[in-house]
């Protein structure tokens, strides 16, 4: 497909459909009568791709001709969700595709529900991964994304009688008509086994040894500007059949090693923000890094001849300590294979890498036993020795004394010893940053004290950001035609030109066509939900949405125990003027976090209490959106008046659903924590509703004696709610279910819930008496969209750029 520029649209729609009926006959292999739904996909997918694949071998092509300095961006996770209206939209093919399929009865909506949702991370942290790779292109950065291809990514959330079950995602099941097999680009992947000193050097001889090689999914930018390249890898074994035990007839022993080489790839890790802390975790860390490793040098030295000049051609980007072995990795092939000394292989490696910490609770940073990082990985094990005598020296030159040598050290020499993968990564790179303001300088204050002390240069701060392609324009078509006409099409290209719409703020004509596309979106959100969950939800209340991972910092639980709080008043004061609220909850528990299944089994009693008690009058409704991922946040968010971004302040590292919403025009309900304080500078004290403990203050109650009980003895409205869960109000079946987690609150309340309790509460309020001011509450929605394009990825990716990588 030649899709010349000068075509016109209509010309160019007629060549995508005979584009479309030949790759259906010649590669999908039905004809026009025959083919289901799904093969029209399929279809639609292969010839928007031929069209991607030009654009991908110009910039291959250009990059290899300018010699240029390369990104990679390793990520054990990247949660990327759907592509195909985000392809479309980035090659401005969206209407001509539309043409198109309209021919043969399709409309594209149908089409896209086809394509399933690519779900290969956990949450926040994925999440950025995919909105990086996609402002990349956009910035035209020659770029690639590194990680892992899981043949069931992420779990699929059902809800049964209120309780979270998991089942497998099988995203792969009709095959995936974006990815490219490269079984020429392969490694090998060693694991176990010993190092042998060859007397001019040591030789790491393997035990086991998988293969890895690439499956690739092109990445494209914004206006189709460059694609880059997704490369996930996948595992193989190096002999699939053993034939001579199958011959024998064990015809199971003879696939064990197809087996154990599938188990590498077959699941993400369901755990966030908490390590897996299990030897298949170690396992598939080293292996995606250990692969890209030896992509990443094989390229430049067939390009550059000198592997020294690696930091001059290659920015490496470690997204948190999960390819943090990589540091071991890059000497270890520097080294040993190509006979680099110690000395000048670390300066190589530590000027080519750098790391972002995502997270600061010292429960949550990596760590592996060291008798099983040494079993799997014996050579890693000496040059991690290395690197911690070499860094501890340097310490010592300092005058550091034995506390921070130990806080310093590589191994963790408390109780059984393990090696800090964070400290690791730390030592081996010239850029260790935070995600946030807040966050980088807790790095500084907290764990990484001593270290930012050894080396006061490296902590520097990127706050996280958001691509305003997926998370405005193709989430929300309706709103970006009213601000086109507003301020014209300058922000499509550059989202900081959202300012314009400052001046707008007040225009009365401009904020109701604002909530006109706003209530359009709840109109369409209430459908879709009545579909999912049977719920039937009042598109002119105010949608309340609390959607991401479930967790206690996360708080959840003080959101639910205030709606508990709320049903009590209304039912007590059923003539007062309420709001009419809708509570709208969504998120994935780990399956092994015992309280955050609770947390969901207690939004679905409640939300069944609330829901058939006619004597709220619909004033109050409570949703749980079962299976929550990226395709449901483009539904939600645009629908949302009001984003909860709650957690217990210091403990969110930057947060990137409050930006989401922000963008989308919704009112942040939060605390001063993450990214909402940058949110809250930005889009003015007027704009936002802050509530609750700083994250100063949050450690001052931790550290003095916090006394919950005191507390929530004092709070009337907080002990109700507190003790009708409690007592089994919203559990009759189980009066006992919700004892113990009450009780928690009562006696320890690490998250400060009941803290903050008053001042949320009082907040919400706050949030109803504005509410009633519509033409206020549209102005504020305006100033949020104003204000929050510096939040684009496109803004965090440029200071990367510059500051970091230096491209
Ligand atoms: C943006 C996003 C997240 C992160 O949300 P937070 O509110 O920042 O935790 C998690 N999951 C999905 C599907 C997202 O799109």
């Amino acid at each position: 497909m030649s899709l010349d520029p000068a075509l016109t649209s209509g010309s160019r729609a007629a060549e995508i459909d005979a584009h479309i009926i030949d790759v259906l006959r010649h590669r999908v292999g039905k004809d026009e009568r025959a083919a289901k739904p799904h093969d029209w996909f399929t279809a639609t997918v292969l010839a928007l791709r031929d069209a991607v694949i030009d654009r991908w071998m110009e910039s291959t092509r250009k990059t290899y001709d300018e010699g240029g300095k390369r990104v990679y961006y390793l990520s054990l996770e990247f949660l990327i969700g759907r592509l195909l209206r985000d392809a479309l939209s980035n090659m401005g093919l969206t209407r001509e595709m539309e043409k198109a399929l309209a021919a043969h009865g399709f409309d594209l909506t149908t089409l896209e529900d086809l394509e399933p949702d690519a779900a290969l991370g956990n949450g926040g942290l994925g999440r950025l991964a995919a909105c990086f790779m996609e402002s990349l292109a956009s910035l035209d950065i020659p770029a690639y994304g590194y990680g892992i291809r899981y043949k069931n990514g992420m779990f699929r959330q059902r809800i049964d009688d209120g309780w979270q079950v998991e089942l497998p995602e099988t995203w792969l099941s009709h095959g995936n008509p974006w990815e490219f097999d490269r079984r020429e680009s392969a490694y090998r992947i060693g694991f176990g086994g010993e190092v042998v000193d060859r007397g001019d050097g040591v030789e790491w001889v393997p035990a086991e040894q998988v293969e890895a090689y690439a499956v690739d999914t092109p990445v494209v930018g914004w206006r189709g500007k460059r694609v880059n390249t997704l490369r996930l890898w996948t595992a193989a074994a190096l002999d699939p059949i053993r034939l001579d035990a199958f011959n024998a007839g064990d015809h199971v022993g003879a696939l064990v090693e197809e087996a154990r080489a599938d188990a590498l790839v077959r699941v993400l890790y369901p755990a966030d923000s908490t390590p897996a802390g299990q030897e298949l975790r170690l396992r598939q860390e080293y292996f995606f890094t250990s692969a890209s490793i030896q992509d990443i040098i094989r390229r430049h030295v067939q390009y550059h001849c000198d592997v020294r000049t690696l930091p001059d051609k290659a920015a490496i980007q470690l997204n948190d300590t999960h390819p943090a072995v990589a540091v071991a990795e890059i000497m270890r092939l520097l080294v040993d294979v190509h006979g680099l000394e110690f000395n000048e292989a670390w300066d190589v490696t530590r000027r080519t890498v750098a790391y972002t910490n995502h997270t600061l609770l010292p429960e949550a940073l990596e760590s592996w036993p060291l008798p099983l990082f040494e079993r799997l990985l014996p050579r890693h094990m000496q040059i991690v020795y290395a690197i911690n005598s070499r860094v501890l020296r340097e310490a010592r030159k300092t005058g550091m004394d034995d506390r921070a040598i130990a806080a310093i050290s590589l191994i963790d020499e408390h109780g059984e010893r393990r090696v800090r993968m964070a400290n690791l990564a730390f030592c081996g790179a010239h850029s260790v940053n935070g995600v946030a303001a807040l966050h980088t300088e807790l790095m500084k204050t907290t764990v990484f004290s001593d270290l930012h002390a050894l080396y006061p240069h490296k902590i520097n701060n990127k706050t996280n950001g958001v691509t305003p392609r997926r998370w405005l324009q193709q989430c929300n078509p309706g709103l970006v035609g009213v601000l086109k006409d507003a301020i014209g099409p300058a922000f499509l290209d550059d989202a900081e030109k959202l300012v314009e719409l400052n001046a707008l703020a007040d225009d009365a004509a401009l904020g109701e066509r604002i909530a006109e596309v706003k209530r359009a979106n709840k109109v369409a959100l209430a459908r879709h939900l009545k579909e999912l969950t049977g719920v039937r939800i009042d598109p002119d209340a105010l949608f309340d949405v609390q959607i991401k991972r479930i967790h206690e910092y996360k708080r959840q639980l003080l959101n639910l125990i205030e709606t508990v709080a709320l049903y009590d008043q209304i039912r007590s004061h059923p003539e007062r003027d309420w709001v009419p609220r809708v509570k709208i909850f969504g998120g994935k528990a780990a399956p092994s976090y015992h309280n955050a299944k609770l947390i969901i089994k207690l939004a679905n009693d409640i939300a069944r209490r609330v829901n058939s008690d006619p004597s709220v009058g619909g004033l109050l409704k409570v949703v749980f959106v079962p299976n929550y991922n990226v395709t449901l946040a483009e539904r939600i968010i645009p629908a949302a008046d009001l984003s909860e971004q709650i957690s217990t302040a210091g403990m969110e590292a930057s947060g990137t659903g409050n930006m989401k919403f922000a963008l989308n025009g919704a009112l942040t309900i939060g605390t001063l924590d993450g990214a909402n304080i940058e949110i809250k500078d930005r889009v003015g004290d007027d704009n936002i509703v802050i509530f609750g403990l700083t994250a100063d203050e949050v450690l001052e109650q931790r550290t003095t004696g916090y006394n919950p009980r005191k507390v929530i003895e004092g709070s009337k409205e907080l002990q109700q709610a507190i003790n009708a869960i409690a007592s089994g109000v919203f559990s009759p079946d189980d009066p006992n279910r919700y004892a113990a987690l009450m009780g928690g609150i009562y006696d320890s309340d690490w998250f400060l819930v009941a803290a903050d309790f008053d001042s949320y509460h009082a907040a919400q309020r706050g949030v109803d008496r504005r509410w009633e001011d519509q033409p206020g509450w549209r102005a504020s929605a305006i100033r949020n969209i104003a204000n929050v394009g510096w939040f684009s990825s496109d803004r965090t990716i440029g200071e990367y750029a510059r500051d970091i990588w230096g491209v």
